[in-house]
């Protein structure tokens, strides 16, 4: 029979089987369990059986016959009381059975689609039809714009390719309390005569505005955005600051990993994140930290940086400003010039690289508890501005010239750091590098040495000499806030691993020089964003010492991709090298000696 069939049961039938029960069953529960309602009763079982039985005896009796035919040359129309009798009986069966049973069949045999394309879709659209069963149970979903049960595409019963309409007949869910007013307004955003983006100066309400925009959006894509959520969020907290012509929010989930015992503190890390696993490893990398002792980390060195381009008639002018700019002499009159833009901007250094007439200047600053590339951005200005009197032959191409450089790979954040640069270690102990991790000290060693080192290194690789970097630090900046694109080159981490005290135990490393962090400006004020900074303990500005809140976040990216890294590697060492270790007959090898 087919389960995807089965007529949906109400909540509160679900629920009556088990009167202590204050939720209803799990839907997924629900839909694969035996609904009682559907059992057939005794008598039927009966009938079934019976008839079952007839139709095999008399298909028997006639196969026999049919047989003694053929043995006894006799013809096949001349047919005796009891073959006739059998005959109808069979028929009679047949005809019983195939109703009962065989419809369904024949229909999901004729209406099915190729075998891929149902393999693809079959377990989605058993979690979709019980998501439209739970969807049909809550009251107003199916009307509101704001729909919070996702819905998906296509239909739930018929194969998804057997459902495929034209997008104008595609019906597209009313918003929630639309007012004449609102269609209006609606409608003019339609017929292109108020721009979208001025919904928020013109209704004078944010979450109006983005709910006018999204219906207005649905109707001339003819695409529905049931599924991403209008309400439950703050649409006034991002105007002017995080994102323009909202429609609604993506959700995220948000992880705990942790506790990362981290320079004698504990932390629970946030990480945001869809890929299934992260969470969970890195998380294994803690408890694994945690029980050697900790992780210890050092901010060694903390600048965010910008770099106008600048261009003269000649090179020698272009060196000339750069001799300017690098002589320790002048840097009391420019630093004084470029911090005069905010109280926390300190300017550190300013490096010039030459490309022919072309001068770029790198500006390198500390912004304080922001990340800090508005900040940097004003004191740059305030330069460039003063050094135009000086040098009026000075053309400023662009206050960013790609030599700062921002969320792009490049060798001078790797080489010179930009934002945090952080450096984390551990000592994991043998027997905890066995019994959590589950491989050994030596496998780690050289799948460190062949995978982040030399691997790397034949990939060409650009701050990549590390194993998944990158999956911790995107987790944690959006959990907190963090401009996501600069995952980039706060990605840049090279991870070390020695065996020490005898080979007995590892000792661990990442190196990552440009951690760009802040906690305070950007996403960070957002509410969820702000939840996950305020549980690290560095939500907002640090007014005792400004820069330290920032600082530890750098110090909690880092010792978190240590804990990343530790596990994954682990997870590898375990399940690859090991294995080509024993096929190598190498086990026995001292890999400790090769990476010393
Ligand atoms: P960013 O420079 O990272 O883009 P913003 O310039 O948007 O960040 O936000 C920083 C703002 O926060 C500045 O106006 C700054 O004066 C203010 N601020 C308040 N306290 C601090 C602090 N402790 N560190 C840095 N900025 C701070």
């Amino acid at each position: 029979m087919d389960l995807r069939r089965r007529p949906s049961k109400p909540a509160a039938a679900a629920d009556s089987g088990n009167p202590n029960s204050k939720h209803p069953p799990s839907p997924l529960k629900y839909y694969v369990d035996e609904d009682p309602s559907l059992k057939l009763p005794p008598s039927l079982y009966f009938v079934n059986a019976s008839v079952i039985f007839v139709f095999f005896t008399v298909l028997y009796y006639l196969l026999s016959r049919w047989r003694e035919k053929i043995r006894s040359s006799s013809p096949f129309h001349v047919l005796s009381a009891p073959e006739l009798a059998a005959l109808l009986a069979f028929a009679a069966s047949s005809v019983y059975l195939l109703g009962f049973f065989g419809v369904e069949f024949f229909q999901s045999l004729l209406l099915r689609p190729p075998s891929d394309l149902w393999a693809d879709d079959c377990e989605e659209e058993r979690v979709v039809s019980v998501v439209a069963e739970e969807c049909a149970r809550k009251a107003p979903c199916g009307q509101a714009l704001d729909c919070e049960t996702p819905k998906l595409d296509f239909d739930p019963v018929k194969p998804a390719a057997l459902k495929a309409k034209p997008v104008e007949t595609e019906k597209l869910d009313e918003p929630i309390g639309q007012t004449e007013e609102d269609e209006e307004v609606i409608a003019s955003v339609v017929a292109g005569k108020t721009p979208s983006y001025s919904l928020e100066s013109k209704l004078g309400d944010c979450r109006r505005a983005a709910a006018v925009r999204r219906e207005a959006l649905q109707r001339t894509t003819g695409k529905s955005l049931v599924g991403l959520p209008l309400e439950g969020f703050d649409y006034e907290s991002i105007l002017g600051q995080c994102c323009e012509m909202p429609v609604g929010y993506v959700q995220i989930p948000v992880g705990i990993a942790g506790p990362l015992v981290l320079d004698d503190r504990e932390y629970s890390v946030p990480m945001a994140t869809t890929e299934g696993c992260l969470v969970a490893s890195t998380n294994r990398g803690c408890k694994a930290i945690a029980m050697c002792g900790g992780a210890s980390s050092v901010v060694f060195r903390d600048g965010m940086t910008r770099a106008p381009v600048v261009r003269f008639s000649s090179a020698k002018r272009a060196a000339e400003l750069k001799f300017y700019l690098e002589s320790p002499a002048n840097f009391e009159a420019l630093s004084s010039i470029f911090n005069s833009s905010s109280r926390f901007a300190q300017l550190q250094s300013i490096k010039c690289a030459i490309a022919g007439k072309n001068l770029y200047l790198r500006f390198s600053c500390s912004t304080g508890d922001a990340m800090g590339m508005n900040m940097i951005s004003k004191g740059v200005q305030n330069v460039m501005d003063f050094l135009q009197n000086d040098y009026p032959d000075m053309d400023v191409i662009g206050i960013s010239g790609n030599f700062c450089s921002d969320k792009k790979p490049a060798a001078v954040n790797w080489i010179e750091g930009r934002g945090k640069s952080v450096v984390c270690e551990a000592v994991i102990k043998g027997d905890v590098v066995r019994k959590v991790l589950k491989t050994s000290v030596e496998a780690l060693v050289e799948l460190n040495m062949l995978k982040n080192l030399t691997g790397s290194a034949m990939a060409g690789a650009l701050g990549g000499f590390n194993a998944h970097a990158s999956n911790i630090v995107s987790a944690i900046y959006i959990a907190t806030g963090q401009d996501p694109a600069q995952n980039v080159e706060s990605s840049h981490c090279i991870t070390m691993m020695e065996a020490v005290n005898d080979g007995k135990d590892l000792h661990v490393s990442v190196t990552m020089p440009s951690i760009e962090v802040g906690t305070v400006g950007g996403g960070t004020q957002l509410a969820s964003q702000s939840a996950c900074l305020n549980l690290l303990g560095v939500k907002g500005a640090n007014r005792e010492a400004p820069g330290s809140n920032s600082r530890l976040l750098a110090t909690v990216v880092a010792g978190s991709v240590l804990a990343g890294e530790l596990s994954l590697m682990s997870a590898l060492a375990a399940g690859q090298l090991v294995k080509s270790h024993m096929k190598y007959n190498r086990s026995n090898k001292d890999v400790s000696k090769v990476s010393s």
